[in-house]
């Protein structure tokens, strides 16, 4: 345990909805599971909330001093197009669609992700399971639990959800006539029963099936999770994430899941910890949806992708976030004067002589991201206090320089190493290079140092008629953007 933490970490767990003590199954260890995407497309920036709010979690538990063990899933077969149990599997569609294999279209999205991960600077978690790596466990899974609590039907094997106790408390939904739910599937005992097979039917044949004693088909989209988890990190583990819409289909049925199999009543895991919502002025964000927003979208627009990360550190992972590119934009200038902050802190690190016991208001600022972190991750706070470090000029500078690197093992910013020229806005679209603006603006310091300013000023107006922004004053010249 980090000794020097002196706040217990309280989260809010979904299934009491309380805030909770963490106290880990295994003594000094933390176990956490988190649902990851369906890869038939690419991710938009929404879905990357859940996993900044994962790793932000991971993050907090590491430096908290628990040796933590995380797994992230790659859904890439049994996600239908309908969470209601009704619909196409997301990957045959659009394989389908796209004259395809679903093998590529994993491959391709999946890289996709992961590029994602890498440019919002998130932890690489210990294991990516991929749920096809484990169609035979599930298959074995499924066997165990058949007799007591599924049936079949023409569309394959069904859970019975009135076969466990409490069904569906996480929700805190009524089961009875499937409140929120829709009683596609003929013959189903209750609304809310899923499938754990899925039959091919009769005469089709699917890109992706296994032999199952229940024919040939493909897993139910829960059970992966469920196989993962307990594979992998055993039940009952510490934490499950996911995003909210998780809460009300996806993680009650992978607890009836867990309940079936091991016999008791406990849920799986400790806590179920669920992210809002990002949303647009359109309301909440779908990749089914044709047009959406990616990362990739903000970085052709020259916005780089750590300034999205803060936006979401900025708003607590509980709460609805609204998307808008001022939002962002104001995100990123931000980040840029902490860059900048540190940018002196660090011409001040020469000069500094440790030697002094630590000052109060460096262990004051400590103890209050403690706090704030140790209150269910509340990062809204952790920023601010970063600032407020950067402008304590009269102390040490070693020693806010070690406390910022502590911050940002939590914030996951990569302070030390981004710089002012990384931030600048430069889209994909831009009519003029960084090269050319830098030549243009070595001309412009030619002719101001000459005193010829008609000229400097043309080569100025030459710049703002394409766009760029010139911030002049800054002694290093690194200050230009391109408007978006
Ligand atoms: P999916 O790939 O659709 O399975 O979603 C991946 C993750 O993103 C899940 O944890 C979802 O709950 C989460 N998610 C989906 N939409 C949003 C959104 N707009 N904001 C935050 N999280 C989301
Ligand atoms: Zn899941």
């Amino acid at each position: 345990m980090n000794e020097s933490t002196s706040h217990p970490l309280k989260l809010f767990n979904s299934l009491t909805r309380e805030l909770e003590l963490f106290t880990p199954v295994h003594d000094g260890e933390a176990r956490v599971y988190t649902c990851g995407p369906t890869v038939y497309n690419y991710p938009h920036i929404g879905n990357m909330r859940a996993y900044v709010f994962a790793d932000l979690l991971g993050r907090t538990l590491s430096w908290k001093g628990y040796k933590l063990t995380h797994v992230i899933n790659i859904t890439d077969v049994g996600h239908l197009t309908d969470d209601a149990d009704d619909g196409e599997d997301k990957l045959e569609k659009a394989a389908a669609e796209r004259a395809q294999s679903i093998w590529d279209i994993a491959k391709h999205y999946t890289e996709a992700y992961w590029d994602d991960i890498k440019a919002l600077n998130i932890r690489q978690p210990a294991h990516w399971s991929i749920a096809t790596d484990y169609v035979p466990q599930m298959i074995d899974y499924a066997k165990g639990i058949a007799d007591k609590h599924c049936y079949e039907l023409d569309g394959g094997l069904y859970f019975d959800v009135s076969t466990i106790a409490n069904y569906g408390s996480l929700a805190r939904a009524a089961t009875e006539d499937g409140e929120g739910r829709i009683d596609t599937v003929e013959g189903k005992r209750n609304a809310a029963d899923f499938a754990i097979w899925r039959k091919t039917p009769e005469g089709e044949t699917r890109q992706m099936e296994w032999d199952s004693p229940w024919g040939k088909g493909a897993p139910g989209w829960h059970l992966e999770c469920s196989v993962m988890s307990e594979a992998l990190l055993g039940l009952p583990f510490d934490i499950h994430t996911g995003g909210i819409d998780h809460r009300e289909i996806h993680h009650p049925n992978e607890i009836a899941q867990n309940q079936a199999h091991s016999g008791c009543d406990h849920s799986g895991a400790h806590f179920w910890m669920h992210n809002n919502f990002l949303i647009d002025r359109a309301g909440k964000m779908s990749k089914s949806a044709g047009e959406f927003l990616r990362l990739q979208l903000l970085i052709d627009k020259g916005i780089h992708p750590l300034a999205y990360r803060l936006m979401c550190l900025q708003a607590h992972y509980r709460s609805e976030l609204e998307f808008s590119w001022e939002n962002l934009v104001a995100a990123l200038t931000r980040l840029k004067r902490i860059v900048m902050g540190i940018e002196r802190l660090k011409e001040r690190l020469a000069a500094s002589q440790n030697d002094k016991p630590l000052h109060p208001k460096v262990a004051d600022i400590r103890e209050q991201m403690d706090a704030a972190m140790s209150d269910d991750l509340n990062s809204c706070p952790v920023v601010p206090l970063l600032e407020h470090l950067l402008s304590l000029k009269k102390v040490d500078a070693a020693q806010r320089m070690d406390l910022l690197r502590e911050m940002d093992l939590i914030l996951g910013l990569n302070l030390e190493t981004l710089t002012r020229a990384d931030l600048r806005l430069h889209p994909k679209a831009a009519s003029i290079t960084e090269t050319e603006i830098e030549q243009k603006l070595d001309l412009r310091q030619q002719a101001k140092a000459d005193k010829d300013f008609a000229a400097a000023d043309a080569i100025r107006d030459e710049l703002i008629a394409q766009n760029v922004e010139l911030m002049d004053g800054d002694p290093l010249r690194w200050e230009w953007s391109i408007s978006i």
